[in-house]
């Protein structure tokens, strides 16, 4: 089918269904109902038919979906068939955390390559990933398309310029730094300071309901 005509807000939520079903899958369900669904991944109901309904799966009343072939759809549409491979650059507190991540449970993007400036870290190996010297990022990034960004913010428009010049598509920006790249290239951007602070100032100003 042409994924283009999936809507972005949906597509983001693909892989947050992905995990699920893949795990309803391991457990040997074979059908699961947008009411299940909703309450695990936290989506309400309607929008989860309305993006299966993209993707033709329609859900019986009195017996859900069909899990296999959810899970069949996921698969190549998330192109869980072949596995993306994904640079890391600054082994930092955070960055040696997604190393130590175990990305590969559930998915198949794996880090299979890291950059660092300092010496002390270049030449080691951290979560089984080799940590390389930032100077050979040209050599090294091989083919790689996707970048983690976990350098000090000061330093990321620099590497962002050298990654774009080396041909990545995407960049995951960790870094509090807002970098600018060429149209056709996607950053997503995760400033964990930012979104803690936001969710400290909702549950100031913004108090949800308590159950009854
Ligand atoms: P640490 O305590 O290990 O320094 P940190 O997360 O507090 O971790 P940061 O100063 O944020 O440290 O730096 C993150 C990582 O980025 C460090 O490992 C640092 O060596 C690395 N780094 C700094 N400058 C560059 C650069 N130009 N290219 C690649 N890596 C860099």
């Amino acid at each position: 089918m042409d994924q283009n005509k999936i809507p972005q807000a949906t597509a983001k939520r693909l892989p947050l269904y992905y995990r699920f079903l893949n795990n309803l899958n391991q457990q040997g369900k074979k059908r699961v109902s947008s009411k299940e669904l909703s309450e695990a991944v936290k989506v309400d109901s309607a929008t989860i038919r309305r993006d299966f309904s993209y993707f033709g799966a329609l859900g019986k009343k009195g017996y859900g979906y069909n899990v296999e072939y959810l899970l069949g759809f996921f698969r190549s549409t998330l192109d869980q068939h072949e596995v993306t491979e994904v640079a890391l650059i600054g082994v930092g507190n955070l960055g040696t955390a997604f190393l130590h991540y175990n990305f590969m449970k559930n998915n198949n993007i794996r880090i299979t390559t890291a950059f660092d400036a300092d010496t002390e870290k270049v030449g080691t190996d951290i979560g089984g990933v080799p940590v390389y010297d930032i100077h050979h990022l040209e050599e090294k990034l091989d083919d790689i398309k996707v970048a983690i960004l976990t350098v000090p913010a000061v330093e990321a428009q620099v590497i962002t310029d050298k990654l774009v010049e080396k041909g990545i598509s995407g960049i995951l920006n960790f870094t509090p730094a807002r970098i600018s790249v060429p149209k056709h290239i996607r950053v997503h951007h995760i400033d964990l300071a930012v979104e803690l602070q936001a969710l400290v100032y909702f549950l100031k100003h913004y108090s949800l309901d308590k159950p009854e």
